[in-house]
């Protein structure tokens, strides 16, 4: 099965696509981890995203296509994967169709004064990922692994009203363009991430 989970900025893509991928067994294809991965080994890649995404830009297009053609290739994605944070503008959803097929794209409808409360209030660990959401239980430290958590720095204020404007100019459009293919479920976004993940589930049984 391949999915494609679609979003505003923080509206919980990373946190669905790791509850199917421990349901359904199949890989998560998060662009943004790939890529803030890559600024951390400092690749040539990592070099040259590093200022884009801190400022809350996309990156281009042909970089973004280049990384997600090599990844799905990969022999672990031979029955399938989910797409987390790709694609993201009509170029990238264009080229994916006519590289793959695509069974359905999840589209997790959150509101943008939500989007932006849940961004501030997001720390992750540096150590696994685990995300954790401060706003109803403070947490410091991991309770997986203990790492003190960290904001990242593309969800400071500034930066993330400036990815929710690119949002609505470059990514919104593909939810009619799914909707033509129809290829789109929407799932409206839950107080939990457990609780989004029924709707999901329901979906995907379906499939
Ligand atoms: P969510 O909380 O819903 O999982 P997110 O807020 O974690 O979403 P990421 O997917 O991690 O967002 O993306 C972080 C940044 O990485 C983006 O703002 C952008 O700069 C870059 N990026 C990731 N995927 C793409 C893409 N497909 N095209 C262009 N830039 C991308
Ligand atoms: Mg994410």
């Amino acid at each position: 099965m391949k999915i494609v989970l679609f979003g505003a900025p923080s509206s919980g893509k990373g946190s669905q696509a790791k509850l199917i991928s421990n349901e359904f067994g199949l890989p998560q294809i998060s662009t943004g981890d790939i890529l803030r991965d890559n600024i951390q080994r400092q690749t040539e890649i990592g070099k040259f995203v590093e200022s884009i995404i801190n400022r809350g830009e996309l990156v281009p297009d042909n970089i973004m296509i280049e990384i997600i053609k090599e990844r799905i290739n990969e022999e672990d994605c031979k029955n399938g994967y989910i797409l987390d944070g790709f694609p993201r503008t009509l170029e990238q959803a264009k080229m994916l169709l006519k590289i793959t097929n695509i069974d359905v794209v999840i589209y997790i409808d959150v509101s943008i004064i939500e989007v932006e409360r849940r961004a501030l209030s997001r720390r992750i660990c540096p150590a696994c990922g685990k995300i954790y959401n401060i706003s109803n239980k403070f947490i410091e430290n991991c309770d997986d692994c203990g790492a003190k958590l960290i904001q990242r720095d593309d969800d400071k204020i500034d930066v993330i009203r400036h990815r929710i404007e690119k949002y609505l100019s470059q990514s919104e459009p593909l939810i009619e363009f799914f909707r033509k293919k129809k290829l789109l479920k929407t799932v409206f976004s839950a107080e939990s991430p457990e609780e989004t993940y029924k709707s999901v589930r329901k979906i995907l049984l379906k499939i």
